[in-house]
């Protein structure tokens, strides 16, 4: 391993670093939810952060914790989702060239939003080309920085900011849920909570079809499987990284899955009693509370709505599916 693992006091930098950046994100309620499980629930809104999902808060500290060389250089990424918006709109904000390699066939929305924020993007044919392989041949023909989603000390203290906002404003909480794909938002959550609210239990949740993060917590190693086919487009991870599986294995309580059905019905509930628009990743949490897959009855619960960047043609069919 070459990178060492976060602590706390790297989220409390963090925090530093995106102060007046990052958008100091509600934390919303609501009662009808509150009578019907019989307990308290708080929803930290990411949603509505700066380029719709907490990813901005790991992408910018990780961009402006680079060396003066690093920056000249520029920097890299291989995701097409939020991640690859974060690193754009860091860079731009940090005077930094982003480079984002994305599959030919990505949606024209998402190109059109990367090329938005300044970035450059170099396609790649998903049938023969690994997006690694391309990224990594950019890091060493050009020197560029290459900044993972998740597996990376900067981006996770980045992700556990959201939790430290959520904690300073609520106090100690009995659980909390955070939706669960590679694990950076989980660890970096963890060291807040653990930090804040040691006794909170928390608890990482992903799709049903693409349960890896379950099974690496229950047998100690981390499992890879085949990207698993579920909405939850932001969460289709193969494997949890180097550095956040230990943090998970340490400090979670345990990994649960919902099955999509359970992400619309949550998806229906945001739209239609609390008026916001929350990505089918983004739901993850909040349909193991709403489904009462662990007791929640009695207690004060926190719940991270990751996202909610969604096609809105998508998001037509979801609130239409019964
Ligand atoms: C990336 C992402 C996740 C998963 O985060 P990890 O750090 O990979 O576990 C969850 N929700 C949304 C909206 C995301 O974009």
């Amino acid at each position: 391993m070459t990178a060492t693992l976060p602590i706390y006091d790297d989220v409390v930098d963090a925090g530093r670093t995106l102060e007046g950046v990052a958008h100091r994100t509600p934390v919303l309620t609501s009662r009808t939810l509150d009578a019907r499980l019989d307990a308290r629930v708080f929803f930290k809104c990411e949603n509505f952060q700066r380029v719709g999902a907490f990813k901005f808060r790991g992408g910018y500290n990780a961009v402006a914790k680079l060396s003066a060389a690093q920056r000249e250089a520029g920097v890299v990424t291989f995701s097409s989702g939020n991640h690859a918006q974060a690193i754009a709109l860091a860079s731009q904000l940090l005077g930094v060239a982003a480079t984002i390699v994305m599959p030919r066939d990505a949606p024209a929305a998402k190109k059109a939003a990367t090329l938005g924020y300044g970035a450059r993007v170099v396609e790649y044919d998903r049938r023969s080309q690994d997006r690694e392989q391309v990224a990594r041949s950019l890091v060493e023909e050009q020197g560029l920085t290459l900044i993972p989603p998740y597996d990376h000390p900067d981006v996770i203290a980045g992700q556990g900011t959201a939790v430290k906002e959520l904690l300073e404003e609520t106090g100690p909480l009995d659980a909390l849920f955070i939706p669960l794909g590679g694990g950076g938002l989980l660890s970096g959550s963890l060291l807040a909570a653990h930090a804040l609210s040691p006794d909170c239990a928390v608890y990482g949740v992903e799709p049903q079809a693409g349960n890896d993060g379950q099974q690496s917590f229950r047998t100690g190693r981390i499992v890879r499987i085949a990207t698993p086919d579920s909405i939850a487009d932001g969460a289709l991870t193969q494997g949890l990284g180097e550095l956040t599986f230990p943090l998970i294995r340490q400090y979670a309580r345990d990994v649960l899955t919902v099955s999509d059905g359970q992400l619309v019905q949550a998806l229906q509930f945001f739209a239609e009693r609390m008026k916001m628009v929350v990505e089918p990743t983004g739901c993850l949490g909040a349909a193991a509370v709403f489904n009462e897959i662990v007791p929640v009855r009695g207690k004060r619960i926190g719940v991270l709505l990751s996202g909610g960047n969604v096609d809105l043609s998508a998001y037509a069919g979801f609130l239409q599916s019964a």
